[in-house]
């Protein structure tokens, strides 16, 4: 089987791999299989200083790793450079809290009785990471640093969009100390993810589309391991009457549009005040056209082609479906020509009036486009912001703290947002409800997710 590497931009061929099958990758699970006991035997200080040479070759070699992006995802490079940015901080944070985590917590030692109580946390053991390829190095990183430095070994199969900078994490991992087989690289589709499903891994950690999260799930239902699900979102924004119009504008198209809203937590849906509703509608749709369309490799482009052609299709039929069910199309609505007719470019999309039956309004959409609600008062705001199968983020912009704080409790969702949106955070628990996914990353729960707690019982004889 072979991969092919394309650039979403030109269509052109950038390279071609051989993919992983199903022998491929049972003789990875084993060779990570027989790392795992001595990965975690290893120090921890040696562990650490592994992830801080990572860490330190992610600065030294940044340009380069953010070209290397641009070309296989189509994240235009200034985003490239912010996503190797972000992705230090989120490092730091689990170099400064893991260890912690793995000390023994002794729960029952009153001296006076024989009997007492501990707390270990061992590794889950031999862990599958499936990734996405919109943010291949913040999500990846939130699961295999974590995973690496609490002791587990990880088998990586970055998305096959994201194949090039999944190769060089492995590389930079392996050369600054993590053991070959304590970090492999598992190469392919959805394929060899199936495969990869196959292995007696201790634990699966997904990041992708809630259908994909559906089809693993089922794969290893009857195998009691631990399972994470990081899946999609429909997210809402609800703009009050009392904002400032033409700043909030601005920050939620840049929520909306930000890596051409292929971002788990874009803003896919908004609803607006009545009393503000045709001013704000007007500074958005301002706020979009300054947005930059064009050549990723551009530092002041904002919005490059899309990752997936595939995604052409589904943002056709939102299109479609909407204007029939009555939304007015304000900007954008098709796909964008470029002089050679190729790459995945679709033009920046707004939506007023959008109904709530609307695909546009439903399903995740990820992609240029979004659309716009009218609502009556707070109440119905909550009410349409809850009316989705997914759980991701939510956010609501208003001057007053206790307005948000009832707003946002009434709604349902992994994150809350006020006066902010599109945010994550190492130091906060990301997670969704409903469709959303299950299981945590980031913060303190983040690194406990890899570890087992186990109950030691002692007496002295
Ligand atoms: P996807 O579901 O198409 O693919 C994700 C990964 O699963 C890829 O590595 C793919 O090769 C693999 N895969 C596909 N079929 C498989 C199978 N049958 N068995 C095993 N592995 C299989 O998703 P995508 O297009 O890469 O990512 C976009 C989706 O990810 C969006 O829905 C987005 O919202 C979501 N996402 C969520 C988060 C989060 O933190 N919640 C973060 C980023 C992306």
């Amino acid at each position: 089987m072979t991969l092919k590497i394309t650039n979403p931009a030109t269509g052109k061929q950038l390279r071609t791999l051989p993919e992983d099958g199903l022998l491929q990758v049972k003789c990875k699970y084993d060779a990570a299989r027989e790392a795992q006991p001595g990965w975690s035997r290893t120090p921890f200080s040696k562990r650490l200083a592994a992830i801080k040479r990572f860490r330190a070759a992610l600065v030294a070699e940044r340009e380069p790793l953010a070209k290397i992006l641009t070309s296989e995802v189509g994240k235009p490079i200034a985003q490239s450079r912010n996503e190797l940015a972000g992705v230090l901080a989120r490092i730091d944070f689990f170099i400064d809290n893991t260890k912690p985590r793995l000390r023994n917590a002794m729960v029952l030692d009153d001296g006076a009785q024989k009997m007492k109580e501990m707390i270990s946390h061992e590794p889950l053991g031999v862990i599958a990471n499936i990734s996405a390829w919109n943010y291949p190095y913040l999500v990846g990183a939130n699961v295999f640093v974590p995973a690496l430095l609490t002791g587990n070994t990880v088998l990586y199969k970055p998305s096959e969009i994201a194949t090039l900078s999944g190769l060089e994490i492995a590389r930079l991992l392996h050369a600054s100390g993590i053991p070959k087989n304590a970090f492999i690289p598992v190469i392919g589709g959805g394929k060899t993810g199936g495969a990869l499903l196959k292995q007696d891994v201790d634990g699966v950690f997904f990041t992708g589309s809630y259908e994909t999260g559906v089809k693993i799930a089922r794969s290893v239902a009857d195998r009691m391991i631990k399972l994470q699900l990081e899946l999609g979102g429909k997210d809402p924004v609800y703009v009050c009457d009392d904002v400032d119009i033409k700043a909030v504008a601005a920050g939620v198209a840049d929520g909306a549009f930000y890596n051409n809203g292929q971002s788990c937590c874009s803003v896919e849906r908004i609803y607006v005040h009545e009393k503000i509703y045709d001013a704000f509608i007007t500074a958005f749709v301002e706020e979009v056209k300054g947005f930059k369309v064009g050549d990723p490799a551009d530092d002041k482009t904002y919005i490059g082609p899309l990752a997936r052609s595939q995604q052409l299709a589904v943002l056709k039929q939102q299109v479609a479906d909407a204007k029939r069910k009555g939304a007015k199309l304000l900007l954008g609505g098709g796909p964008l020509l470029t002089a050679g007719g190729k790459g995945n470019w679709f033009s920046p999309t707004v939506f007023s009036d959008a109904g709530q039956n609307t695909d546009l309004m439903r399903a995740e959409s990820f992609g240029p486009i979004i659309g716009l609600r009218k609502v009556r008062d707070d109440a119905e705001a909550v009410a349409l912001m809850n009316d989705s199968r997914y759980g991701l983020t939510a956010a609501i912009y208003t001057r007053d703290g206790r307005r948000a704080e009832r707003v946002l409790s009434q709604v349902r969702s992994g994150s809350a947002y006020w006066n902010c949106c599109d945010r994550v955070s190492p130091r906060l628990p990301w997670s969704g409800v409903g469709r959303s996914g299950v299981g945590v990353t980031l913060s303190g729960y983040g690194i406990e997710t890899f570890l087992r707690p186990r109950a030691w019982h002692l007496r002295a004889a």
